[in-house]
């Protein structure tokens, strides 16, 4: 059924269930008004705005320089993980850092990731949903894509490049290791990681968890032929291909591998800061997706010590070494900060997990897998103390920094941005987000949208056994009505309010629609990972 259709049979069917309520094309509802026809609508917030340009002025009248931009991106981190959310101390890892940071900065408590890997990296450097560029689901070994998913995408790296900055990655990439789809070649000026997740290397070493694969030469034998490069691997723009700069061998050497990346960003932030250029420095930790394997410095380091928890305490204290870089550099004043997951805990491999409070994990558009920690902090041009439950989809990074780098080109007119321009909900005082709404989907099935404080589904993901919420898990038609929360009285999805006590179910159904409809003028992309 194509997109069109799919929306067309959702929006019916719950106007047929629900009389009265038919779906008109628009609402007085939504507080949302277009942009163009090729972007996200957005709240208009005229004087946050003014207020947050006039900040990003004085800025760059006293320093002479766009701002740095540092985005700091955990794997498979929970949001319940850092103590500004909940846990830390209490659950047996304390994170005095990323604790520190929020408290300083803008704590967001309502941001969203996609329900994966490769769907999150993808959205937050081309501003776009996965089911637009192709990159629906995590990239694994032996994946043949069957097109170049970047051949026609522009990286927000590119973007800022262009503008004037050095752009670097480091840490994981997972958006493709094929030629052309590599960070140097897709807009970063400097590249120093791996290409794939953590469990996608370690599971080549460790017998004790993969015995049947490691302990049989044959089975290994096959497992190498799929090709994937694992060791840790650096290049610049305009190399033809990387060049391996420590060859992955053991496990020892993915467990040392977070602190590498660490000594890479600190070294470079020193020797960027001394340049004209302000830099974009894209860093993604490799902890803490399983399995976990804490370096030697911090294994025991956590109060529970169990691996999980070692390495949720070893990546905070990689955040203040990172953040303590740019002070020592003289410019953790020039530097918008952010720091994030990109999914909710892995609970398949349990207890090598992390903490939600909410329904569901990773690999699912329940709270639980999508919904993340997200700190922002600028010295200086954030207010310290801010908490703020208004929406952020880690997309909106994308328009963000475009704004703060001052990029003028204009966006492309040939395809859908699904990001929103979020500078002033970030730097005003007294910022609300410009975001309405957030769309879920599982790969190229839409699933979910939140609005306001509440959420609407149209499948969802149940799993047939506790805990495996990817490897043995449904995916469900909703049955007779889709199922409406308030995730307010009800953060944890437990008790559909539909149409028994929500007016909002006509609103959310034409707001669907119009997401919809953005799919028949610009139709999605197929690279082979449907
Ligand atoms: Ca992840």
């Amino acid at each position: 059924m194509s997109f069109n259709l799919k929306f067309r049979a959702i929006t019916a069917a719950a106007a047929l269930l629900l009389p009265g309520l038919a779906f008109a094309q628009t609402t007085t509802l939504s507080r949302a008004v277009a942009v163009s026809d090729h972007q996200q609508p957005a709240i208009p917030r005229p004087d946050q705005d003014a207020a947050a340009a006039a900040k990003l002025a004085e800025f760059e009248a006293r320093t002479g320089k766009k701002p740095n931009i540092v985005i700091l991106l955990i794997d498979d981190m929970g949001y319940g993980d850092p103590g500004a959310f909940g846990g830390g101390e209490a659950i047996g890892a304390a994170t005095p850092n990323m604790d520190r940071l929020a408290a300083q900065g803008l704590k967001l408590t309502s941001t969203y990731a996609q329900q994966t890997c490769t769907p999150t990296r993808s959205a937050i450097l081309t501003g776009r949903l996965p089911v637009r560029t192709g990159l629906t689901r995590p990239i694994l070994k032996g994946d043949k894509l069957t097109a170049n998913p970047w051949a026609d995408e522009i990286s927000i790296a590119a973007m800022l490049s262009n503008a004037g900055y050095h752009t670097a990655a480091v840490g994981k990439w997972h958006i493709g290791e094929g030629e052309g789809m590599r960070p140097f070649e897709v807009g970063f000026d400097e590249w120093y990681g791996f290409y794939g997740a953590e469990k996608e290397i370690t599971q080549e070493f460790d017998q004790h968890r993969y015995p049947d694969l490691v302990l049989d030469p044959e089975k290994l034998a096959d497992y190498h032929a799929l090709g994937a490069n694992i060791d840790l691997v650096a290049a610049k723009k305009g190399d033809t291909d990387d060049t391996v700069v420590i060859p992955t061998t053991s496990v020892e050497d993915i467990a040392e591998a977070d602190l590498r990346l660490r000594d890479y960003s600190v070294k470079r932030i020193g020797e960027m800061a001394k340049e004209d250029k302000p830099f974009f420095l894209y860093h993604a930790f490799m902890k803490v997706h399983t399995d976990n394997f804490p370096s030697k410095e911090f294994t025991g380091a956590s109060a529970s010590k169990y691996a999980y928890k070692d390495s949720v305490v070893e990546v905070d204290a990689i955040i203040g070494d990172i953040v303590n870089a740019l002070s020592d550099a003289g410019v953790l004043e020039n530097t918008f900060i952010f720091i994030t997951s990109d999914n909710g805990p892995q609970m398949d491999m349990w207890p090598d997990a992390g903490f939600t409070p909410f329904k569901g994990a990773k690999g699912t558009t329940w709270e639980g897998g999508v919904r993340v920690p997200g700190i922002a902090y600028w010295k200086g041009m954030i207010a310290p103390g801010r908490v703020s439950d208004g929406l952020f989809d880690l997309m909106d990074l994308f328009n963000t920094s475009r704004d703060l780098a001052g990029v003028k080109d204009p966006l492309p007119t040939d395809r859908y941005f699904d990001g929103v321009n979020q500078t002033s909900f970030l730097l005003a005082d007294n910022g609300e987000s410009e975001r309405e709404n957030v769309y879920m989907w599982m790969g190229s099935t839409f699933a979910a949208m939140r609005m306001r404080e509440y959420k609407i589904h149209t499948k969802v993901i149940i799993p047939q056994a506790n805990f495996l919420w990817i490897d043995m898990a449904t995916m469900n038609d909703v049955g007779t009505a889709p199922w409406l929360f308030n995730l307010y009285i009800d953060p944890k999805e437990e008790y559909a309010v539909g149409h028994r006590m929500s007016p909002w179910l006509a609103t959310m159904g034409s707001e669907m629609k119009a997401h919809g409809a953005t799919f028949a003028k610009f139709p999605p992309k197929k690279v082979g990972l449907e």
